[in-house]
Parts: C-alpha cells; structure tokens; sequence
C-alpha cells in the first residue's frame, strides 16, 4: 500500500448565500512539499484555507491528514485535533509573553519544559539572542521569525501559511521568504501556503494550485504554469514577474 499524502483535500465546496466562493476544490500536498493556493484577492484562497483549518466548514468535500479523515459530511474533528498549524499575517504573538514562552505556547509543559526545542527553533531563524525578549522589542521580521518557529514547535502534520510575509518591508521578504524555506525543508513539515504574489509561489512552491473564482484553474511545478499557462489569464498574471 502506498503512503497517503500529508494533507489531502477533495472536491471542496463552500457557499455563501448560494454563491460557490469554493469551488470542487482538490489536491494533494505531500510530506516535504510547500503547495501554494495562487490567485488575486477574492477569488476563495483564505476559506480554503480556513476550512481545512477547521475554523469554517465546507458545504461539500472530504479532507484527510496521512490518510485520516478530519472532515467529510457526517464528521468534523476539531481544529486543535487535526495536528495542523497556522500562522497569519495578523496571527500576532502574545504581547504578555517572553519570544521562548510564545514559542512554548502550544507545547506540552511550557517554556520550561521545552527549553532544548525552543532555544534550537529559534537559533534556527537568528533568534537565539531574543529568547528572553518580549514581543515589543522586536522589528516586524524578528516578530515573523518567531511566529514561523511557534506554528512548528508543536510539529504539526501540516502548516498552513496565509500571506505570512504581506506585512513586512518589501526590502526583506525574499530574505525571510528562504529562510523560512530552508526551515519548513528541514522539519519536513507539508505547507500550504496561501498568497497572491507570483513572484513568491515562483520562490517557494514545489507545487502551484492557481485559483480564480473559487475553482483551481492549472495546477503543477511552477515552470509548468510559467511556461505553458493554460490560458491567457494565467500567462497575465505570471506576465510582469521579474
Ligand atoms: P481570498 O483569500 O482569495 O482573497 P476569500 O477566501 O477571503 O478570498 O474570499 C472569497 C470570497 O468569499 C470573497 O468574495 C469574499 O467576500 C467571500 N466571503 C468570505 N467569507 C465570507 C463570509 N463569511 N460570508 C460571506 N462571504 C464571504
Ligand atoms: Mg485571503
């Protein structure tokens, strides 16, 4: 038997006031692997993501973890029961907490307990001087840093990202777009990273789901879509990369 994959979604739909924001959404993220959902503000990125989160709920569709089933019609495991983490652009840490006791925050025994995981996480990321620090002494990529570091603590199955870089300087995305990389690679961790920049699913995606209007119009390694777009739309949006 064949190993099932990390993070499997299929057939995905989500309504709001009869409106398919998701759309027969399906695919598959292996072990290792960063899958990206691509697409322009609107067209379902975000529910997606937050439905196999388990903070919303899909109309249609079954999603499974290494082969358990976490959601489909009659079932509905809780989010903190799905071993996958999360981290949002606005997922902020917690302003009352040293960086080692955030990171600590989903482990079993706190920051005490854990002090050989957090301490080699955060030296992971050039954060090994800041681990007594508190958030308001950090910059806004020191902040990032430890809120990658504190979505992997627990080794979730899966990672989900949603536009984690969008509210940092422009100037050191790409900076902290590898590092973060380099990290996810060697944790092994399946990542599903939501964004709407080409230019960082070129960066970072093994894999490319391209999204419009609630369904995945192309999906594949990201020189397929770059050199053979299904369409003209997709060839224009990966048209003004540099
Ligand atoms: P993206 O993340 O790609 O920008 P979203 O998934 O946030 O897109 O939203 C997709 C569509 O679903 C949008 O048209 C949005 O307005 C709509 N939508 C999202 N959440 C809700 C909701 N709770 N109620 C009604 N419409 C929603
Ligand atoms: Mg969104």
């Amino acid at each position: 038997m064949s190993t099932p994959p990390r993070l499997e979604v299929q057939n995905l739909t989500r309504r709001f006031a009869g409106r398919a924001v998701v759309d027969d959404v399906s695919f598959a993220v292996p072990a290792g692997q960063v899958a990206c959902l691509l697409g322009p503000s609107g067209c379902g990125k975000s529910t997606t993501l937050r439905i196999v989160a388990g903070v919303d709920t899909q109309d249609e569709g079954r999603i499974t973890v290494d082969g358990r089933t976490v959601s489909d019609d009659g079932l509905r495991i809780p989010p903190e029961q799905r071993a996958i983490g999360l981290m949002f652009q606005d997922f902020a840490l917690f302003p009352h907490l040293s960086v080692a006791e955030n990171v600590a925050f989903g482990l079993k025994g706190g920051a005490g307990a854990n002090r050989r995981r957090v301490a080699e996480l955060l030296d992971r990321v050039q954060m090994g001087s800041h681990i007594d620090s508190y958030p308001h002494e950090l910059s806004g990529g020191e902040s990032q840093r430890v809120a990658l570091v504190r979505a992997l603590a627990p080794r979730p199955r899966v990672l989900m990202m949603d536009e984690p870089f969008s509210g940092l300087d422009e100037r050191l995305r790409d900076g902290i777009r590898d590092e973060t990389l380099a990290l996810l690679k060697d944790e092994g961790t399946a990542v599903l990273l939501v964004t709407h920049e080409p230019h960082e699913a070129m960066r970072m995606a093994d894999q490319i789901l391209l999204m419009r209007d609630g369904r995945i119009v192309q999906q594949g390694a990201p020189y397929n879509l770059y050199n053979a777009p299904a369409d003209r739309k997709v060839a224009g949006f990966f048209s003004d990369l540099n």
